[in-house]
């Protein structure tokens, strides 16, 4: 029992990490860009005096605006300049909404400051970005170190395995992308994050519905989550099935047709390693530094642990894959392997669905529609059903 209440108050903590209550209080109402001399200005347009935090990172070269309790009604779309290449923006975590400038070439901050509202202009946040050699935004790079903010303890111990006195199982569904990090963007304007999001909150609602299945989401709103994170509360929470959400997105309009994916080191084919490099640079979009994290995640892999969790996660994939046909569109070669970091969990069978594609007209009508989504989800309820049935009668 004292266990029991340990995970509950564990898993409350980590909950509260990921989704207390933002204080929207910075609303930024567009950004703009233009050229100061050689410098390429960046201006913020908001309500308000802010003291960004920015910092610079490398491989790819970026530039991160942290701003306080900030919010974002509109995008304007406004196009870089200058050496800027791309922006976007999103809540990153409770409390801190990030803006992130890819760079078309090595540049280092010239100067930043406010201005005040004045002369039919509101208040501003100007940044005068000046291109540089490799060298000087290397030093940048590493004296700017100290004003990223310190990643929270995303993997928190491995609770004691309890037993569940409700005897529910416990299943995690991962919403994949948000905040910042959009995931692939579809003709009409829909987000991938959007999509998983409402597909995941569907997911769990007809998991509930059966009475038999505690279901925690990875997150709840519009926020990034970094990949540790995800199945970091997979595990936090002793999950018996971690399920990550997704929509894909390709150059082709025509191809269509939802994939079941599972972890492995050696995509299954062309397909599956494309996707893999797309899935995987979530963080690196949410303006993370990479050199931290990766080593970690490479020495979960050979744990032999994984060898098990892997063919369980094969399992539930081939049951899912059946389901799923009777549902809605899926791919001839319908379940693959792929090197997916979301799937790392060392033992909890995971598996990634590619609902379907964001840039084919049906599919992307399917998925916006509740209908759709529905299907999707009735899909998963009844082959998680069937999983855990063939668990019991092989008596695990
Ligand atoms: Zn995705």
């Amino acid at each position: 029992m004292r266990s029991l209440v340990f995970l509950a108050l564990r898993v409350s903590a980590l909950l509260w990490l990921s989704f207390s209550v933002l204080a929207e209080n910075t609303n930024i109402s567009g950004v703009r860009f233009g050229q100061n001399g050689a410098d390429t200005r960046f201006v913020i347009d908001m309500s308000g005096q802010v003291e960004p935090n920015i910092f610079l990172l490398a491989n790819p070269s970026r530039v991160v605006i942290d701003l306080p309790n900030g919010s974002w009604e509109k995008d304007n779309n406004t196009k870089p300049t200058g050496v800027v290449e791309g922006y976007r923006h999103g809540l990153f975590s409770p409390g801190i909404y990030r803006i992130v400038l890819d760079l078309k070439q090595p540049a280092i901050l010239a100067k930043s400051f406010s201005l005040p509202a004045s002369g039919g202009y509101g208040d501003r946040y100007v940044i005068d970005l000046r291109p540089a050699t490799d060298s000087s935004f290397a030093e940048a790079v590493t004296s700017s170190k100290h004003e990223r903010p310190t990643p929270r303890d995303v993997v928190p111990d491995t609770p004691e395995r309890v037993s569940r006195s409700n005897g529910k199982r416990i299943v995690v569904v991962d919403a994949g992308h948000g905040g910042v990090d959009p995931g692939t963007l579809g003709r009409s304007g829909e987000n991938e994050k959007t999509l998983t999001l409402k597909i995941s909150k569907q997911i769990k609602a007809d998991l509930e519905r059966t009475g038999r299945y505690q279901v925690y989401l990875t997150r709840d709103k519009d926020i990034y989550i970094p990949h540790r994170q995800r199945f970091g509360l997979a595990k936090a929470v002793n999950a018996d099935l971690f399920i990550s959400v997704h929509v894909d997105a390709i150059a082709d309009p025509d191809v269509r047709g939802g994939t079941v994916y599972t972890l492995n080191e050696n995509a299954s084919d062309k397909e599956a390693g494309r996707l893999a490099r797309m899935e995987n640079k979530s963080d690196i979009i949410a303006g993370v530094d990479l050199a931290e994290t990766n080593n970690e995640v490479t020495s979960i892999l050979i744990e032999l642990a994984q060898r098990e969790t892997m063919n369980a996660s094969a399992q539930y994939a081939e049951i899912l894959l059946a389901e799923m046909r009777s549902q809605v569109h899926m791919h001839k070669r319908g379940h693959r392997f792929a090197n997916l970091l979301v799937l790392k969990s060392p033992d909890v069978p995971s598996v990634l669905i590619e609902t379907g594609y964001i840039t084919n007209k049906i599919d992307a009508r399917m998925l916006a529609s509740t209908d759709g989504q529905k299907r999707i989800a009735k899909a998963v309820a009844r082959a998680t059903d069937q999983y855990f049935a063939t668990l019991v009668a092989q008596g695990r």
